[in-house]
Parts: C-alpha cells; sequence; structure tokens
C-alpha cells in the first residue's frame, strides 16, 4: 500500500462531470489499495472572476481581504468534489489549507510555506478517509488566511507529499504531461518523458505555466519525484526527477514562451559609476521585480540600458523612473509593452556549442528580429516582438527537431 498525493487543476474540476471523474479516480486509486491525499484547485474561471470581482470594488484591493477572496475558489471545488467521492460510494472528506495544517509567513497573495502538521491529514487517512485538501492557501501565524501566488495548488500538493513522506505525487492536468513547448501554441509540440527539476525550474520561470515554478523549486530542495499527467487519460505522463544519467544528450529539452512582458529602454545615461544602482534601487524600492537587463559598453561616454519586467508592472515603472531619468543626466527612455519573451532550455547546454547560433539563425530565417538575448548556464532567451511569438516558437521548435512524428490520430493539418 501507498500514500499518494494527487492534485487536480482547474479545468480537471471545470464542471459537475469532470468533478464527478475526478472522483471516480479518487475512488478507484483508494481501491487499488492506497491511501490518498487529492489538492483540489479552483474551477477553471473561478479565480480570474474573483480577481475581476474586486477590482470592482477597489481599483486597488487589499491583500488581506484579496486573499480571503480568493482561498474560497479552492474550497468550494474542494467541497464539491469530497460530495461527489461520497456521492459515488465513497468516504472523502475536504480540509482548508489551514485544517490541513499548512502554516504560512503573512505575506499576503505570495505566502512561503513556513512549516506543515499534517496530524488532521493523518488521522482522517488511519480512518480510512479520502482526504481533500483546498490547494493554493495557508494560515499565517496570526490566524489570517493567505495564498500561495498563482498556480499555487502545485506548491499545496509538493509541499503535502513532503511533509507527509507520500511515495508519489501526481499532478493532474489538461495536457498528458510537459511537452517541448506549449501545445497550445505549437500542437506539434512532443511529451517529454523524464526532465530534470532544473530544466521544468527555467521552463517554468520562463513562462511555461504548466507547474508553478516555486512548487518545482520546493520539490527540487526537499527531494520530492512527481509526475505530470494528464487528469482525463491512462496514460504516463512527465516525470521529474534530479539529473539522470543520459539527460545532457538532449541539448534542448524544451521552448518556453512568456506574453507578459514589457520593455524600458533609458537613452544616454551617463557611463559613470553609481547610474544603474540608481535605477534598480528606485525599481526595488516599490517591490519591482526586473528579469533581463542589458547594457553595452560605452565608447561615447554614455550607454543606453534595457530591461524587462512583468507587463503589470510597467505603469509603475514608467511612473517611478519618469523623473529618475532627468535626474541622472539620461537623455529619455523608451517603454513598450507589445513585447515577448521566447527561451530554449536544456542541461545538454553545459556539454554541446552552438545552442545560440542554432537559435539566432533560426529566427533569422524565420524573420524575427531579436530585441534583447541573455544566458545562463542551461538557458538562452531572446525578447521579440509579441506578434511574432508563435511563428518564433515554431521555427525554433522545429530547429531544434523537438516535434514528434506526426501519426494517424493527429488527423489533417
Ligand atoms: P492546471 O489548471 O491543471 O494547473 P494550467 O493551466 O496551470 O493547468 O497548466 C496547463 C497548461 O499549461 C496547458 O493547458 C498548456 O497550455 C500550458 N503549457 C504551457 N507550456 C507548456 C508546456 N511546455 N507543456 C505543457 N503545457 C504547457
Ligand atoms: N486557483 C489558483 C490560480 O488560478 C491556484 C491554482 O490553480 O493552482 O492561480
Ligand atoms: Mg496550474
Amino acid at each position: 500500500m501507498a500514500l499518494i498525493v494527487q492534485k487536480y487543476g482547474g479545468t480537471s474540476v471545470g464542471d459537475a462531470d469532470r468533478i464527478r471523474r475526478v472522483a471516480e479516480r479518487l475512488i478507484a486509486t483508494k481501491k487499488a489499495g492506497h491511501d490518498v491525499v487529492a489538492v483540489i484547485s479552483a474551477m477553471a474561471g473561478v479565480t480570474d472572476g474573483l480577481i475581476k470581482l474586486a477590482r470592482e470594488m477597489s481599483a486597488q484591493p487589499s491583500e488581506r481581504e484579496l486573499d480571503l477572496l480568493l482561498a474560497t475558489g479552492e474550497q468550494s471545488a474542494s467541497a464539491l468534489t469530497a460530495m461527489a467521492v461520497n456521492a459515488l460510494g465513497g468516504k472523502a472528506v475536504s480540509l482548508s489549507g489551514a485544517a490541513a495544517g499548512i502554516v504560512t509567513d503573512g505575506v499576503h497573495t505570495k505566502a512561503k510555506i513556513s512549516h506543515i502538521s499534517p496530524r488532521q491529514i493523518q488521522e482522517l487517512l488511519a480512518e480510512d478517509f479520502i482526504v481533500i485538501v483546498a490547494g493554493f492557501q495557508g494560515q499565517s501565524p496570526q490566524g489570517a488566511i493567505t495564498t500561495l501566488g498563482r498556480g499555487g495548488s502545485d506548491l499545496t500538493a509538493i509541499a503535502l507529499a513532503a511533509a507527509l513522506k507520500a511515495d508519489d505525487c501526481q499532478i493532474f492536468t489538461d495536457v498528458d504531461g510537459v511537452h517541448t513547448c506549449d501545445p497550445r501554441v505549437v500542437p506539434e509540440s512532443s511529451k517529454i518523458d523524464e526532465i530534470a527539476y532544473d530544466e521544468l525550474l527555467e521552463m517554468a520561470g520562463a513562462g511555461s505555466k504548466v507547474m508553478q515554478s516555486r512548487a518545482v523549486e520546493f520539490a527540487k530542495k526537499f527531494g520530492v519525484g512527481f509526475e505530470v499527467r494528464h487528469s482525463q487519460k491512462e496514460l504516463p505522463g512527465t516525470r521529474a526527477t534530479e539529473v539522470t544519467p543520459g539527460m545532457e544528450e538532449v541539448v534542448v529539452r524544451g521552448v518556453s514562451l512568456d506574453r507578459n512582458q514589457a520593455k524600458v529602454t533609458i537613452c544616454g545615461v551617463p557611463d559613470r559609476p553609481g547610474c544603474a544602482g540608481q535605477i534598480f534601487s528606485a525599481l526595488s524600492g516599490v517591490n519591482l521585480s526586473v528579469d533581463m537587463i542589458v547594457q553595452n559598453a560605452s565608447s561615447t561616454g554614455t550607454t543606453d540600458l534595457s530591461f524587462t519586467l512583468h507587463k503589470d508592472d510597467f505603469a509603475l515603472a514608467e511612473k517611478i523612473l519618469g523623473p529618475l531619468v532627468s535626474e541622472i543626466g539620461a537623455s529619455g527612455m523608451m517603454a513598450t509593452t507589445g513585447v515577448a519573451k521566447l527561451s530554449v532550455v536544456g542541461i545538454g547546454m553545459r556539454s554541446h556549442a552552438g545552442v545560440a547560433a542554432r537559435l539566432f539563425a533560426s529566427l533569422g530565417e524565420a524573420g524575427v528580429n531579436i530585441q534583447l538575448i541573455s544566458t545562463s548556464e542551461i538557458k538562452i532567451a531572446v525578447v521579440i516582438e509579441e506578434g511574432e511569438l508563435e511563428r518564433a516558437a515554431q521555427a525554433t521548435h522545429a530547429a531544434f527537431g523537438l516535434a514528434r512524428p506526426r501519426s494517424q490520430e493527429d488527423g489533417p493539418r
């Protein structure tokens, strides 16, 4: 007998029929002789709907109230799943994150888990219940409901699997695993059978939202093995693990896309110590995180400094930097939201040369202009015009030979 943590995402519990199918799967796992803890997300669209309503009440709703509001999405989906299991003859009980013993810091909307006391879950498992936990939430030491950032039910599942020393953690979603690129953008993308934590971490951080990056970080830190699988199909998915022999033979594991980008260029920045410090201190002073930063060597005494940040932070960045541009003696600022980021990721890059050349050549052939470039040990990222993202993704995917062979099931193109 094993202890299995299963997480079901929003689409997988998107309506009453789907909730019933999840309930059937939970009962089947229990009948196979396993203890089951299920982590449930809010039904598809519910979190976005609640955020929209909150913004109708206030342009900047209190983060404390927002957490209390958003946590209800996962609570109602969990209660409905427990009802479905019980109606189908199983035995289930649902718990909020707080009741499941998930304690976080007090940073609303992006709280960190500080510890988990799973005593109540263990008692319920001992009484043969299927235990259903509302994802995405916990409770601060002061007793306030907190949430774990968008996509945070993944983190709930991984953290519970670690705390309960589960034998397996299965992340059920609406695709059959982690693909070489978002299958909605590149339909010929292929499912990856096995992926290193570091690769998935880079992919998640670069916009592949199939797993929350904080959840992958947690899994790597605590050595939680997990599998991303399709919730409506009986197929093996993608296993995430530490690096295994042979993994480095694949040069590029996947292509990640991120549309939520904005780009700022401060032109004619005086080439003297302290200017970059002033610019980025002003941004960090209002809690804005930047992503890529590019500055060239200057031959004229001034230089252009560009960086990217999340689209949602764009307006605040423009407001903060406006007065600073003249203060530091720069000549102007250009800022735009119409950009996107494309990244190629793979631990094989550590030992293979020529990845940058192949990426840039394929984008060139597709007529896609590169605006910014940044690299890490296992990733090369470029910023391009948002309207060209799909074309760029398809060209890059093909250039690295990532497409699966087409089968008859695919139907006509
Ligand atoms: P859930 O609600 O189950 O948590 P998400 O919507 O958060 O599901 O994540 C699944 C979605 O992630 C897929 O529908 C797919 O469009 C998107 N996605 C982006 N990149 C990838 C990728 N590389 N592999 C698989 N899915 C991806
Ligand atoms: N419902 C939350 C979100 O939409 C958490 C999750 O789905 O994992 O971000
Ligand atoms: Mg998700």
